[in-house]
């Protein structure tokens, strides 16, 4: 279960009359004492029995039960910031006055805050480890990339710029020579306690912006901040069949994590260049082969262009109509499940000049196929 908004208010162990370190069997033997003395049929009428009743059982139900207890225990041990749950005697829990203010947001906030906290370990250090593990920036590039080498794949470099521990300063934001020196007003935990009676809660200190240390003289090249834009070369490997427009994650390529956080992500952008000959359709190759009328008419085997820079001979069957596509299996991108194909599209070129030997073959073809024209159906008389 989640914990409880409760959980942060009461101390269940003090309900109960143990200690926190008591083992289950005493925490159970504590709460079937305290049930049976303050259980309403021996306190008839008796209204602080009764409410008294009803915390033992809500606490026993928490602490009772040994996963429940775990979560308790670790809300404790966050929430107070080292403050206790001091202040409350036994049944203070609910009294006027007590309990602890909800600067706004939901529990879940205030948890993760405190587990955000606690897991910075070791408390505040030096200076710059003030902020806790961060992951690194992810990244964007661009990259331009051949008609060839898209298909195929590359490794490449790509120059792109990010944060970096400033060279200046080597990180600390404070100009050389100089040294930050530990916020005095939080001394250099970062965080302020808030007392709120009878619980206490942590805030970052107004002073330092929660970093527990204060820079006087800051970097002049970082202005402070102890980071600085800096040209990188990261080396990648694209797979093969890259699309254009197609954004690639290259998982921990992206800026460097800071105080042992992890590195960011760099999403590489393909930008794929045309190719004088073939298009891409997906992972298919595409190419437009001129044929005569006679080869189209006829039939013919035709070679045609494979971008690996050899040829791969294409059946034109007889009557053979212009734009038709012809297949050619597994010439195509070499992509991950399977390789796509060559569409070779099929386009009856007209001669723009003839010689004097093809005019007269031409107009011989038009003799033969004289009363045969291919408009017949559209129902137009012609002549
Ligand atoms: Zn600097
Ligand atoms: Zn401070």
């Amino acid at each position: 279960m989640a914990p409880q908004r409760e959980w942060f208010e009461k101390d269940y162990y003090r309900v109960l009359g143990v200690s926190d370190t008591a083992s289950q069997k005493e925490v159970k033997s504590a709460y079937r004492k305290l049930s049976r003395q303050y259980h309403p049929d021996n306190n008839e009428g008796d209204k602080a029995a009764e409410e008294r009743f009803k915390e033992v059982s809500a606490a026993y139900d928490v602490v009772g039960d040994p996963d429940k207890r775990k979560e308790y225990d670790e809300v404790r041990r966050l929430g107070p910031m080292g403050g206790g749950f001091g202040g409350a005697g036994p049944g203070a829990p609910g009294a006027p006055g007590g309990g602890f203010r909800f600067d706004g947001g939901d529990i879940g906030d205030v948890l993760g805050g405190l587990f955000g906290r606690g897991r910075r370990g070791g408390g505040a250090g030096g200076p710059g480890r003030g902020t806790g593990p961060h992951r690194g920036q992810d990244l964007e590039a661009e990259l331009h990339l051949d008609f060839d080498d898209a298909v195929q794949g590359l490794t490449t470099t790509i120059h792109l710029t990010s944060e970096a521990a400033c060279s200046t300063c080597h990180g600390s934001g404070a100009r050389p020579g100089t040294t930050p020196h530990t916020c005095p007003q939080c001394g250099g935990r970062g965080v302020l306690d808030d007392n709120q009676g009878f619980f206490s809660f942590s805030q970052p200190c107004p002073n330092c912006a929660g970093q527990g240390y204060v820079i006087d003289d800051p970097c002049p090249t970082c202005r402070g901040s102890g980071v600085e834009q800096r040209p990188r070369e990261v080396k990648v490997r694209l797979p093969a069949g890259v699309a254009d427009g197609q954004r690639i994650r290259l998982k921990g390529r992206g800026g460097p994590g800071r105080n042992g956080g992890p590195p960011g992500d760099l999403y590489v952008t393909a930008r794929v260049g045309a190719h004088p000959l073939f298009g891409r359709r997906g992972d298919d190759l595409t190419i437009t082969v001129p044929v005569t009328f006679p080869e189209a008419a006829l039939g013919a085997d035709v070679r045609v262009p494979t971008l690996d820079g050899g040829t791969v001979t294409v059946r034109i069957p007889p009557g053979t109509r212009s734009g038709r596509t012809l297949r050619v299996k597994g010439r195509g991108v070499p992509a991950r499940k399977k390789t796509g194909d060559l569409l070779v599209t099929v386009e009856v070129a007209v001669p723009q000049q003839l010689t004097a030997d093809e005019r007269k073959a031409v107009e011989a073809l038009a003799a033969a196929a004289d009363g045969r024209s291919p408009r017949e159906h559209l129902g137009v008389q012609e002549g």
